[in-house]
């Protein structure tokens, strides 16, 4: 990344002028975590042109629920329509495995050799958090090489989910065709951040299951609040088949239309400044994390605190105290 590091701002007009190549590396530039790269890419991030009509959709469900073969045929028919579609991943399984199996591109060859598409599987390495921010700033470098279409991928792990959510205008939950217990399985805080629950794989003989398992969600969803200022009949449950592609382009359909609604509103506005507030009050307590892990004083001392605290010998509260008062000396 270093001869691309040093002229961060050449970079950001390659990739504002859409080039692959210069796309590709602004993205490897962010995701590498070297202090000489993180300053880069923050030239890179603050050099690039803005697009505020693109619809970031969040898509979370299972492994093997079908969100490749869904990603793959939305992706397809949208960029059919003039649409230039972007993939990213979230995956918290590569901040261990140091690998992904979400935004792979063998997992939707069609759409890789698609032009009109651009997929890029989850960084690895920092934790969930590492892996938020990167793909944050993925999103801004693919709107700013034009892609108009951002689909973000995670499977429901952890916080992955909230996270996705945070960084997305629409989210959706992909679920299989199963009965009431797969309702079950599905933690209420999901339920609550999502603004469409898809039911797959409704087809052939699944077909009558997942249209029962739709009007179970539909029904649970009625006792959730909708988003304030949100439209009618929000949030709302869907069936499709992406292995048919049947409904698959009705989902997209579903989101921009609610996309559009809380755009008119300046809704959409508002909550992408609020994430990026939050975002900023992340940064900012990683920042002092980060900090302090550096400053070998009061790493020392967080640790022989934690030992202490394990033993009995003082509170948590107390240990902290003192370890923030070593650290606030600087
Ligand atoms: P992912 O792990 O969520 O990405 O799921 P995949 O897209 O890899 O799909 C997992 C399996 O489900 C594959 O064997 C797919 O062919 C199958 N599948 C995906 N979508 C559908 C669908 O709409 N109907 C049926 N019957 N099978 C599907």
């Amino acid at each position: 990344t270093t001869a691309w590091a040093d002229d961060p701002l050449a970079l950001a007009r390659r990739v504002a002028a859409g080039e692959r190549r210069a796309l590709a590396r602004a993205i490897t530039l962010v995701e590498s975590t070297r202090g000489a790269d993180r300053d880069a890419a923050q030239a890179l991030l603050a050099a690039l042109p803005r697009h505020e009509t693109t619809l970031r959709l969040g898509l979370s469900g299972s492994p093997g629920v079908g969100k490749s073969t869904f990603i793959e045929g939305l992706g397809c028919a949208l960029t059919a329509r003039g649409r230039r579609v972007a993939v990213l991943a979230v995956d918290p399984s590569s901040t261990r495995s140091g690998g992904s199996i979400l935004g792979d591109k063998t997992r939707m060859e069609r759409l890789a050799r698609d032009p009109a598409a651009f997929i890029r599987p989850s960084p690895s390495g920092g934790g969930l958090g590492g892996v938020a921010r990167r793909t944050r700033e993925a999103i801004l470098l693919v709107e700013a090489a034009g892609f108009d279409a951002v689909i973000v991928e995670t499977v429901g792990v952890g916080q992955s989910e909230t996270m996705v959510a945070e960084m997305t205008d629409v989210f959706a939950l992909l679920v299989g065709p199963g009965g009431g217990d797969d309702l079950q399985g599905v933690k209420r805080g999901v339920m609550e951040i999502a603004d469409l629950v898809v039911v797959n794989k409704a087809d052939g003989d699944l077909a009558p299951a997942a249209a029962r398992t739709a009007t179970d969600y539909a029904g649970a969803l009625r006792l959730i609040r909708p988003k304030p200022g949100d439209p009618e009949g929000w949030p709302r449950a869907m069936t499709c088949s992406a292995l048919t592609e049947t409904g698959v382009v009705a989902v997209w359909d579903a989101a921009e239309a609610l996309d559009a609604a809380r755009a008119a509103t300046g809704a959409k506005a508002r909550a992408r400044r609020a994430q990026a507030a939050r975002w900023f009050r992340f940064e900012l307590e990683e920042g002092l994390r980060a900090a302090l892990a550096a400053h070998a004083p009061s790493a020392d001392l967080a640790r022989a605190m934690e030992r202490a605290v394990a033993e009995g010998e003082t509170t948590p509260a107390a240990a902290a105290q003192r370890v923030l008062a070593r650290f606030l000396e600087l």
